[in-house]
């Protein structure tokens, strides 16, 4: 039931790097990952496009080996989804992910002039669920107790599901999305516009964010049709009442398009790459100060 579009366009370089690398891990070279804490996070801002305030970080799973570097996510993602790993992958990710947050709050001072322009408690954090996640009837009961125990809002998190996965089975996933709803957490659709959702089902789920998937973005600038598209899915967002997100925003004249057309959330490398958490709070300061 693990079903996947593969996009063919615009592959990240990091994947260029990887088909030359020719390292495709096992599912046993995943569980010594696991088992010796070799997934890390990194974590990539996302800002307001109106007010260019930080909104907030999307977190992204990270497996640098020793010997065969650094190996791509979408790669060890499907791994873990088909080995059955991936709720423990999850739990590792949204687990640093909490305590690195957590930490963030204390490192924004309150007492320092950054808070004029951003509350911490008001920073939002993305995480990425699959859809073998989503078959965990407890994830709402679990991804909330981390929240008390890391002292987070759940309000504070949310969740991103991708198109597909959303829409494999509506009727099944309104019931664990609804539930996640009520605990609190935000939920994204994730890659929005490589699917084929119909908008009456899509109205159903219990939605808070739209996620323009970064292939549009990233065309945009040169190919008309992506324009369409993007603007459609942020009038779409709009008048559905949900968030309007740009992911792949590599350029300034892609920032000022979305900016006319009035999409509400930017990221992606033309306001800064996925970062470790140390760099994400350097990155802050730097921010501010500029
Ligand atoms: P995604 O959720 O669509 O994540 C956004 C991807 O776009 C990330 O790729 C990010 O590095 C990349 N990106 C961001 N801005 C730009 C930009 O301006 N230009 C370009 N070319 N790329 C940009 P990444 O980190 O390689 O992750 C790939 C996919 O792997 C993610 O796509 C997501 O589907 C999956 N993934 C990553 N981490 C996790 C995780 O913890 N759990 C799950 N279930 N999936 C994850
Ligand atoms: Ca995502
Ligand atoms: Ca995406
Ligand atoms: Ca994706």
């Amino acid at each position: 039931f693990v079903k996947r579009d593969r996009r063919h366009s615009s592959l990240p370089k990091e994947e260029t790097l990887q088909e030359k690398n020719q390292w495709f891990p096992s599912a046993e070279d995943l569980q010594h990952a696991l088992d010796n804490d070799l997934i890390d996070v990194h974590f990539q801002p996302k800002i307001s496009c109106d007010s260019h305030l930080l909104i907030g970080f999307e977190v992204l799973a990270r497996w640098q080996d020793e010997t065969h570097g650094a190996v791509l996510p979408d790669y060890f993602i499907q791994l873990a989804e088909r080995s059955h790993q991936i709720d423990t992958l999850t739990h590792q990710v949204y687990e640093q992910a909490m305590t690195w947050f957590a930490r963030l709050s204390k490192v924004v001072n309150p007492n320092q002039s950054m808070t004029l322009v951003m509350e911490p408690e008001n920073l939002t954090m993305a995480i990425n669920i699959s859809v073998v996640n989503l078959q965990n009837r407890n994830l709402p009961e679990e991804l909330t107790e981390s929240c008390v125990q890391h002292g987070i809002k759940p309000e504070q998190v949310i969740l991103e599901v991708t198109e597909t996965t959303a829409m494999d089975n509506p009727t099944e996933m309104l019931d664990i999305l609804t539930r996640l709803r009520i605990k609190g957490f935000g939920l994204a659709i994730d890659d929005f516009g490589t699917g084929y959702s119909s908008l009456a089902q899509l109205a159903r789920l219990p939605f808070s964010e739209l996620k323009i998937d970064r292939s549009f973005v990233m065309t945009g600038d040169s190919s008309l049709e992506s324009k369409a598209v993007i603007k459609s899915v942020v009038d779409l967002a709009k008048s559905l009442g949900l968030t309007s997100i740009a992911e792949g925003v590599e350029t300034d004249s892609m920032r000022t398009y979305l900016h006319s057309i009035g999409c509400d959330i930017l990221q992606g490398f033309a306001i800064a790459q996925p970062m470790t958490g140390e760099d994400s709070e350097v990155w802050i300061q730097n921010y501010y100060q500029s």
